[in-house]
């Protein structure tokens, strides 16, 4: 039964893949989400037997119906990511609470939550590498969902508090420092979005990995020409990678990372 639920998961997670690769564009360019979706170059209705996620893309070429035009490969990626994404959610609560027949109403609310930052973390880490911004629209509303569900499903608030105080400051100190050069407020409010959604070792833990990952990423960049010293990098689309990898992972990774130091 598990590994049903487990498929069911997966599919779920390429048609809701799709959902946000229509939300991304619509909240880029402004438009509201009622509407059918259409063609971004010829604006024709697309019909639904070429709105199937992955399989849509492959069957057309990557090309429009009508126009020819090709079409993004943001879509097909964002969809088998979101797929796999929400595939590795249940696996890893799986994990934590055992087989999901026996699931109370709590913890299918965790699934639900946590489906809700991954799909956040995917809509944040496209847009930031795309275009370099994060829509308050964007962040501000899930840190209002995560807050209201971490609340009701009985986390403290002063933890939250503490956690939510780390990672706003780490930001608002170099924001303040640089008088806003080295980042921007979105920046600040995803730290709040962290903030809200982890505990403080996962936040710290959040912040160092996307770092890591930023300097890596920069450094091959340098490497191979595609960008020069004082370059802008997309902050937001280190955090979510990172968000995302510790979301997953991180009690893992804080565990080896305090056994490396010692720690215990
Ligand atoms: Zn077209």
């Amino acid at each position: 039964m598990d590994s049903l639920f487990i498929f069911f998961s997966f599919i779920f997670g390429l048609i809701f893949g799709s959902f946000l690769n229509c939300l991304i564009w619509r909240l880029y360019e402004g438009e509201s989400m009622a509407g059918r979706s259409h063609c971004r170059s010829c604006k024709k209705i697309i019909h639904w037997y070429d709105n199937l996620p992955v399989i849509s893309y492959l069957l057309l070429g990557g090309h429009c119906r009508y126009c020819k035009k090709h079409i993004s490969w943001q879509y097909p990626i964002v969809e088998t990511l979101v797929g796999f994404l929400f595939m590795l959610v249940i696996l890893r609560l799986k994990q934590e609470f055992g087989s999901m027949e026996a699931w109370n109403l709590d913890q299918v609310l965790i699934l639900a939550r946590n489906w809700f930052l991954v799909s956040t973390l995917v809509v944040i880490f496209i847009m930031d590498l795309r275009w370099y911004v994060i829509l308050d629209k964007v962040s501000l509303t899930a840190v209002a969902v995560m807050l209201g569900l971490n609340l009701y499903l009985g986390f403290s608030w002063q933890s939250l508090l503490i956690s939510a105080t780390i990672g706003v400051s780490f930001f608002l100190i170099q924001f303040l420092v640089s008088r806003g050069r080295w980042l921007g407020g979105g920046d600040l409010r995803l730290g709040l979005l962290l903030g809200v959604s982890f505990s403080w070792p996962e936040v710290l833990a959040t912040i160092f990995l996307a770092y890591g990952i930023g300097a890596l990423v920069a450094l091959a960049l340098l490497a191979f020409g595609k960008k020069h010293w004082g370059s802008k990098l997309p902050l937001g689309t280190f955090l979510s990678v990172a968000a995302l990898i510790i979301l997953l992972y991180g009690p893992t990774i804080i565990n080896w990372y305090l056994n490396l130091i010692n720690w215990r």
